[in-house]
């Protein structure tokens, strides 16, 4: 499979990225300096399906492989995608992407549970900010192996709230701890070691209410 690709230089994207690298470096304490992740501007559906080696939903606009992060281009965004174009979302989306591959790097390449994975992403780009929070939680934890736009409902305000609740080192520790995780049922004692408590919905709603 063939693809052509070239450099070029796009002020605004470097811009963005320089930002989010050292934003999200001073979060997770890595100070990234050799293969660091590259951005990949990819022009159409077709390019993105045949990357990924499936058919993607019109919702997808970027991914990482590996630590590098593909974009759809913004030139052909609303072309090729169900959303609408504005640079603020495209920067978010781009920080978004980028806090993936830091994600990647200190789990050992392990992204389970798909709502730790996305809602990190989603809690260090601020893409809840517009977005209200729930009044409780009941569906983040069926995101664990499995994937899909439900995911992304709640678990950037269960990542906003341990983090806020109970500090971002915990977090951290339970992000690089699943370089040993095997299994669901290893990762909810690896969560009541860490936090002190079950994960449970029960538990975290009453977390909720004390914020
Ligand atoms: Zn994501």
């Amino acid at each position: 499979m063939t693809f052509s690709i070239q450099y070029i230089d796009d002020e605004k994207i470097e811009k963005d990225y320089k930002k989010a690298i050292s934003e999200l470096g001073n979060f997770f304490e890595l100070n990234w300096e050799f293969n660091k992740p590259r951005i990949f501007l990819v022009k159409n559906r077709v390019t993105i399906d045949k990357i990924l080696g499936k058919k993607t939903e019109d919702w997808v606009v970027g991914f990482v492989n590996k630590a590098d992060v593909y974009m759809l281009d913004r030139e052909n965004y609303e072309k090729e995608s169900c959303h609408k174009f504005s640079e603020e979302e495209y920067s978010k989306t781009i920080k978004h992407e980028l806090a993936h591959s830091f994600f990647q790097v200190i789990s050992g390449f392990k992204n389970k549970p798909d709502w730790l994975w996305e809602g990190m992403a989603i809690y260090l780009s601020d893409q809840d900010e517009t977005k209200n929070k729930p009044k409780e939680f009941s569906e983040f934890l069926d995101y664990y192996e499995k994937s899909g736009p439900g995911v992304y409902k709640e678990s950037g305000f269960v990542v906003k709230l341990l983090v806020e609740k109970f500090g971002k080192q915990k977090i951290l520790e339970l992000i690089k701890s699943l370089m040993s995780i095997n299994s669901k049922k290893e990762f909810q004692d690896k969560f009541k070691a860490v936090y002190g408590f079950e994960l449970n919905y029960g538990n975290i709603n009453e977390q909720l209410d004390r914020v």
